[in-house]
């Protein structure tokens, strides 16, 4: 039976970061999917948003839980890394990318240096158990060898938790550490688009605007992308985290503002100017056909009324289009999972509290941050947190 320093299950971020950072250590890193940071790629529509500069946080569920490690490892130290790494990154927006705005050239940098660290990279091992005896954690699972499904173990003096979750293509590992008695809080979907009532979006399925959302204390300006089954985009996706960590209910308002520069007062100014029309012609130049018959028809006018008198009306629909929040889409829509290991059971260097020298990072902890880079930025905190405590042991 082969025997490591440190098992890390998950090549994904958190892990593949992880590994870097233990040069000259007998590293195990098991993947289940047939290649690494298979996530990774799709990360930010392609480009991988790797960080944010503007590291609040405000932007996470747990948020003094994750300042403590932001403290130790924050967007500069992110970016440092990956530049001793051979990334060049760029910033659009506060948002870090990496200057290729290419994902494929973080996984290439991430690869490349956990093969010059010299860990043992096991691909399409799914781990199925973790044990623990005598100081020694025996990780088992499954593999194919030409074909047919074969079990394999390893054991190791630490194992790391670094399976994420299910989120689009992921998987939900966390059992792996409820077997050495984690709790955890159930994975629902976040950063995902949120179902809505149909008929405010009716006809509406394709449609992009730039928008304030507004939904309980939260108001964000940002794309909303209009689905059949609801809403889509950026300042959704927020809302929809809120939704995920209780903050916010399934039957709330979500409102949509299609003029977020503007008060009431302006917009019904805006629209007076243009002068004696009837309702029907009011809007046209200003929204796409189909925003403003949705308009229309929740503002309760008639197209061929004459529009002055009825602009009040049109200002308040415009600046507060409302919508019924009935859901949220599943996991295989969402950017991550809220949910996960409980954080009151890990210590400062993140090992659990229930076994000793095992550790959890990334996503598979119930951390989860807003769209603009904060989880991956967790990841990277994560890992690097770990990788201090272990290279120090070694
Ligand atoms: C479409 C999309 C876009 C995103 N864009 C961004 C973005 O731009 N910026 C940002 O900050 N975040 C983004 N995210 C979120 C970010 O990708 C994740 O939060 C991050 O990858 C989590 O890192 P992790 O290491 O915890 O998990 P992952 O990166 O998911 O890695 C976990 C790995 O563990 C493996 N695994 C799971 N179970 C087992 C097992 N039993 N045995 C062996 N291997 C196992 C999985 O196959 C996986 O490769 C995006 C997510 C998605 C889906």
């Amino acid at each position: 039976m082969k025997r490591f320093d440190v098992i890390i299950i998950g090549g994904g971020a958190s892990g593949m970061f992880l590994a870097s950072e233990l040069a000259g250590r007998r590293v195990a890193l098991i993947e289940a999917n047939d290649r690494v940071g298979k996530k990774l790629l799709a990360t930010g529509n392609g480009k991988c948003n790797l960080t944010n500069l503007d590291m609040n946080i405000v932007h996470y569920n747990r948020p003094s839980f994750v300042e403590t490690y932001l403290d130790r490892f924050d967007a500069h130290d992110t970016i440092a890394s990956f530049e001793r790494m051979g990334l060049i990154t760029k910033v659009i927006d506060k948002r870090v990318y990496p200057y290729s705005e290419c994902a494929s050239t973080v996984l290439d940098i991430l690869r490349g240096a956990v093969q010059k660290c010299g860990t043992e990279v096991f691909t399409g091992h799914i781990v199925n158990s973790v044990e623990y005896f005598a100081d020694t954690y025996t990780v088992g699972g499954v593999t194919k060898v030409d074909g047919q499904t074969k079990s394999f173990s390893f054991t190791a003096d630490n194992v790391v938790l670094a399976t994420g979750s299910n989120a689009t293509f992921g998987r939900n590992s966390n059992n792996l550490f409820t077997a050495l008695g984690h709790t955890n809080r159930e994975f629902t979907p976040a950063l995902v688009p949120i179902k809505t009532n149909k008929e405010p979006i009716k006809g509406l399925s394709g449609v992009r605007v730039k928008a304030g959302v507004r939904c309980g204390a939260r108001y964000e300006v940002g794309e909303v992308l209009f689905k059949d089954f609801g809403v889509s985009g950026i300042a959704v996706f927020n809302m929809s985290s809120e939704i995920a960590r209780g903050k916010l209910k399934i039957g709330s308002n979500l409102t949509i503002d299609f003029m977020p520069e503007y008060s009431v007062g302006e917009v019904e100014n805006l629209l007076r100017k243009r002068g004696n029309v009837r309702v029907g012609e009011l809007l046209t130049g200003t929204f796409h056909s189909k925003v403003v018959d949705r308009i229309l028809w929740a503002s309760g006018v008639n197209p061929d009324d004459l529009a002055q008198p009825k602009i009040s009306a049109i200002a308040r629909t415009i600046k507060t289009y409302t919508l019924k929040i009935e859901g949220l889409g599943d996991s295989s829509l969402s950017q991550v999972m809220s949910g996960g290991l409980n954080i009151r059971e890990f210590d400062h260097n993140l090992m659990s509290m229930k076994s000793k020298n095992a550790f959890a990072i990334g996503e598979a902890l119930d951390v989860d941050g807003d769209c603009g880079g904060y989880n991956l930025q967790w990841a990277w905190t994560s890992a690097r947190v770990v990788a201090e405590y272990i290279r120090k042991q070694y």
